[in-house]
């Protein structure tokens, strides 16, 4: 019987796949190609499968896995996070491209926001945000003398924000 297959991969693919006829109750191993009776002792079980098995038989497909796994063990490399200095494992494709840099979503955005002159030192209090406007004022407050603690109560941010401004640390671009 002629299965009518799906053919989404390459070109080897399709004329290894069309090649086989199975016989009933039997398929043939689209990796090995050895004929195997069509019960679950030689196949993994797929629903999506009209017969309810997959196409290669249980040898291939743990070696098939065993291959997956190891590629994916080889290509992980440890690397240091940018933000925090924590190890984590990167893929070696990742760092070629230039990117996995950071550990998680959430090094990447602390460390673009750094970037982009947002204050983050007072990043534990989301609310302790500061607008442009704010940090115009709180200059010239500083330039005015001012206590670092008396701003930082009065813009209700951390004392080490109002520094970080002070010393040029962050915001450095708002004269
Ligand atoms: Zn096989
Ligand atoms: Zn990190």
């Amino acid at each position: 019987m002629m299965r009518n297959v799906n053919y989404a991969g390459n070109k080897a693919d399709f004329t290894m796949k069309k090649k086989f006829e199975d016989p009933k109750g039997y398929r043939y191993c689209r990796r090995c190609s050895e004929l195997k009776p069509l019960t679950s002792e030689y196949w993994f079980a797929n629903c999506g499968n009209s017969e309810g098995f997959l196409c290669y038989c249980k040898v291939c497909d743990k070696a098939e896995r065993k291959r997956r796994f190891q590629s994916k063990e080889s290509h992980n490399i440890k690397r240091i996070c940018k933000e925090c200095e924590k190890f984590f494992w990167a893929e070696l494709g990742k760092i070629n491209k230039g990117e996995a840099k950071f550990c998680s979503q959430s090094c990447a955005r602390r460390r673009s926001l750094s970037q982009t002159g947002i204050n983050n030192i007072g990043e534990k209090n989301p609310r302790a945000r500061l607008k442009e406007t704010q940090v115009v004022e709180i200059k010239k407050l500083l330039m005015a003398d001012t206590s670092v603690n008396y701003i930082a109560e009065k813009f209700n941010v951390s004392i080490i924000s109002i520094q970080a401004i002070k010393y040029g640390r962050t915001w450095k671009h708002v004269l």
